[in-house]
């Protein structure tokens, strides 16, 4: 290689923005196409083509200036991106045909049985008859979801008794799976990447702390057995052998409380319950995702130390410009990293940013109060708690 390169990436939003931060010092320079002018990505990348997702013209275009093409949202339209990978003659990673599986859910599940790999109990539903039929099976609560579109716990309704049927069925129109209520000990997630020449990688297994929905706090590693660590890598294995592309992947867990794991859900880019892997990990999920798509070869995944990542979520309970108190707390703390994602901004549990909290690795339950992840939890929660959006 001896000129820069150009990584063409769909979305430019938070994940965008880690990623051009990540490229640079490979020597990789990123351009995004993103709709929102002035988007999180904008003032670390090397241009915006302002544009949306789907748009022919745009996706045209960073396809035309690239040297290879990924994209940060599922919103990408895999059509569009398998025409330019062949007319422009541009590695398209993960593959499109990967995006078009992980894009519905019903389709996402059942790739993911017939390839053995363990899900909830699941079935599709047109109406409410198919709803009755799946409840007849698995007994109530069951969880709704849109095939496709949702985030953030957008588009799932759970359903605990019939009366809530029909206004489930309502709220999610335009098909739906129905899911088992999964009794769930814990959520963790594996990062997984592939590279190039059938390389494969794994980060350790994270802890995912979600209210409403969302996640709140990563804890890693896991606060699990290692016979749960090595079965979730396992799993993650048997996701990624039949998953085709390069890139990084966000493998989404649940730990029954009979210790067994099920694949909730598949992101075909980098994941939130990865931002801990900047400070805490050899290799941050970023730069292992330019990495995998460009066709270097992969970091290792190993931790640094305990860690704990949190994000920032706004407040407040309208939309409104971007304004905020109380992050010196973090940047005062030892071992401390503050991301603010430079959204213009703020409305109730959007992502504005997020921190990390790596531990010492020598303190190791020195205190005798708890384990180490324990404490650097209650740390991050102390300092999240001082971060008000005004
Ligand atoms: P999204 O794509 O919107 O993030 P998910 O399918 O990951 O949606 O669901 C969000 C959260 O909803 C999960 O993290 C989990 O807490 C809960 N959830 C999803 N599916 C189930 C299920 N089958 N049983 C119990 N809880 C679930």
């Amino acid at each position: 290689m001896t000129d820069t390169e150009t990584l063409g990436v769909v979305g430019g939003g938070q994940l965008g923005r880690m990623l051009a931060e990540a490229a640079a010092p490979l020597g990789v320079e990123v351009v995004v196409l993103d709709p929102t002018p002035e988007c999180p990505a904008s003032p670390v990348a090397r241009d915006q083509i302002v544009g949306e997702f789907d748009d022919e013209e745009g996706v045209r275009e960073l396809a035309a200036r690239a040297d290879y093409v990924t994209y940060e949202i599922e919103l990408a339209d895999p059509d569009l991106l398998a025409a330019v990978e062949d007319e422009y003659d541009v590695p398209v990673n993960p593959d499109p045909e990967t995006l078009r599986t992980i894009q519905d859910k019903l389709v996402q599940n059942e790739a993911l049985r017939d390839a053995g790999v363990p899900v909830p109990e699941f079935r599709r539903v047109g109406d409410r008859e198919e709803l009755d039929a799946a409840v007849e099976q698995f007994g109530y609560p069951v969880m709704l979801k849109a095939r496709e579109g949702g985030y953030d716990g957008r588009g799932n309704v759970p359903i605990t008794d019939p009366s809530e049927a029909d206004d489930a069925l309502d709220a999610v129109s335009g098909g739906a799976v129905v899911e088992e209520f999964v009794d769930f000990e814990r959520e963790v997630s594996v990062i997984g990447v592939k590279g190039a020449d059938g390389e494969t990688a794994a980060f350790p297994l994270g802890e995912n702390v979600h209210r409403e929905e969302i996640l709140r706090e990563t804890v890693v590693p896991a606060r699990t057995s290692e016979t749960v660590a090595e079965r979730a890598r396992e799993v993650a294995e048997d996701v990624l052998a039949m998953l085709s592309g390069r890139g990084v992947y966000g493998i989404e867990l649940f730990e029954t409380s009979e210790g067994e794991i099920l694949v909730n859900e598949i992101a075909p880019r980098p994941h939130n319950s990865g931002h801990y892997t900047i400070e805490g990990a050899l290799t941050s999920q970023f730069e292992q995702h330019v990495r995998a798509v460009t066709g270097r070869p992969l970091g290792a995944t190993d931790l640094r130390s305990p860690t704990v990542s949190a994000n920032l979520l706004g407040g407040g309970d309208e939309r409104r410009p971007a304004d905020w108190s109380g992050d010196d707390a973090i940047l005062r703390h030892p071992g401390a990293s503050l991301h603010w994602y430079g959204k213009h901004e703020v409305y109730p549990l959007r992502k504005m940013g997020h921190f990390t909290v790596v531990g010492d690795r020598e303190e190791n339950d020195a205190s005798g109060e708890g384990t180490t992840t324990d404490r650097l939890l209650d740390t991050a929660r102390d300092l999240r708690d001082e971060v008000t959006f005004e």
